[in-house]
C-alpha cells in the first residue's frame, strides 16, 4: 500500500477538519443543495491537485467525468490567477488546463464506463511527471437521479451505484489517487426519495464513501462544510468562502 497522501483545500479550517487535506486511496463524497458550492470546490482541487507536494498538491492530473455539463475552462483560469497571487508564482493556466482531463457522460451506463477509460489513462499517464492523482464524478448521482425513476427500480439503480462505486475505490487504491464525488440533495421534501437530509444514494453510498462532506450556503461567499459520520475523525464543521481567486479562508 503506498503511503496516503492529503491534498490541501485552499482553505485552512476545511484541511483541519480532513485531518490535514483530502486523502488519496479514499471516495470523498460532496452533498448539498444546488449552488452549495460542490462543483466550485471540485474545480478548486483540479486545481490544487497540480502543485507540488510542499504547496499542498499531489503534483499531478486530474480526471473529470462531467455528467451535468457544468465543467468552465474560465473558472479554473480565474482560480490559477488567484492561487498565482496567493502563492506568489506565475503559475501558467493553460498548463493547469492542460492537466485536466474532462469527458462528458451522456447517462448512467457511460458514466460507469468512463471510469474503465479513466483507468487506461492513468495507466498511459502513470510514468510520466504528472500521474493521475485526483478522479471527480460531478455529479455522481444526476443520471441514476434520472433514469431510475419509481419503487420498483431502486435496487436497480442502488446496485449499479454501489458498483460504480466500488469501481471509483479501486481506481483511487491503484493510482493512489483521491475520489471526489458530488451529490444534490433537495431542500425540500421529495415525492420520490423521501427524506432531503438524506442525500439519494442513501445508505449504500454512506457506507462507501469514506469521507462524507454536507456542503451548505452561509452568509455571503461564506461555506459551512460538515463532516458526517467519518470511520477516523472527529464530526465538526467548517467556514471556507468562495470568491473569484476559489477558495479561501
Ligand atoms: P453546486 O455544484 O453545489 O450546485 P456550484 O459549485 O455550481 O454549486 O456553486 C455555484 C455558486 O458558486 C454560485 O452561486 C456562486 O455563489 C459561486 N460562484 C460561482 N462562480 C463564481 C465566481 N467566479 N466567483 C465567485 N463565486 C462564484
Ligand atoms: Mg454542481
Amino acid at each position: 500500500r503506498m503511503e496516503v497522501g492529503k491534498l490541501r483545500t485552499g482553505c485552512e479550517e476545511f484541511d483541519e477538519l480532513m485531518g490535514g487535506g483530502i486523502e488519496t486511496q479514499s471516495i470523498t463524497e460532496m452533498y448539498g443543495e444546488f449552488g452549495s458550492g460542490k462543483t466550485q470546490i471540485a474545480h478548486q482541487l483540479a486545481v490544487n491537485t497540480q502543485l507540488p507536494r510542499d504547496m499542498g498538491g499531489l503534483d499531478g492530473s486530474v480526471i473529470i467525468i462531467d455528467t451535468e455539463n457544468t465543467f468552465r475552462p474560465e473558472r479554473i483560469e480565474q482560480m490559477v490567477a488567484g492561487l498565482s497571487q496567493k502563492l506568489e508564482q506565475d503559475f501558467d493556466p493553460a498548463e493547469f488546463l492542460k492537466n485536466i482531463h474532462v469527458a462528458r457522460a451522456y447517462n448512467s451506463n457511460h458514466q460507469i464506463l468512463l471510469v474503465d477509460a479513466a483507468m487506461e489513462m492513468a495507466n498511459n499517464l502513470k510514468n510520466t511527471d504528472k500521474p493521475v492523482r485526483l478522479v471527480i464524478v460531478d455529479s455522481l448521482t444526476a443520471h441514476f437521479r434520472a433514469e431510475y425513476v419509481g419503487r420498483g427500480t431502486l435496487a436497480d439503480r442502488q446496485q449499479k451505484l454501489n458498483k460504480h462505486l466500488h469501481d471509483l475505490q479501486r481506481f483511487g487504491d491503484l493510482n493512489n489517487a483521491s475520489v471526489i464525488v458530488t451529490n444534490q440533495v433537495m431542500s425540500k421534501p421529495d415525492a420520490f426519495f423521501g427524506d432531503p437530509t438524506r442525500p439519494i444514494g442513501g445508505h449504500i453510498l454512506g457506507h462507501t464513501a469514506t469521507f462524507r462532506l454536507y456542503i451548505r450556503k452561509s452568509k455571503g461567499d461564506k461555506r459551512i462544510v460538515k463532516l458526517v459520520d467519518s470511520p477516523c475523525l472527529p464530526d465538526g464543521e467548517a467556514v471556507a468562502c468562495i470568491t473569484t481567486d476559489g477558495l479561501c479562508d
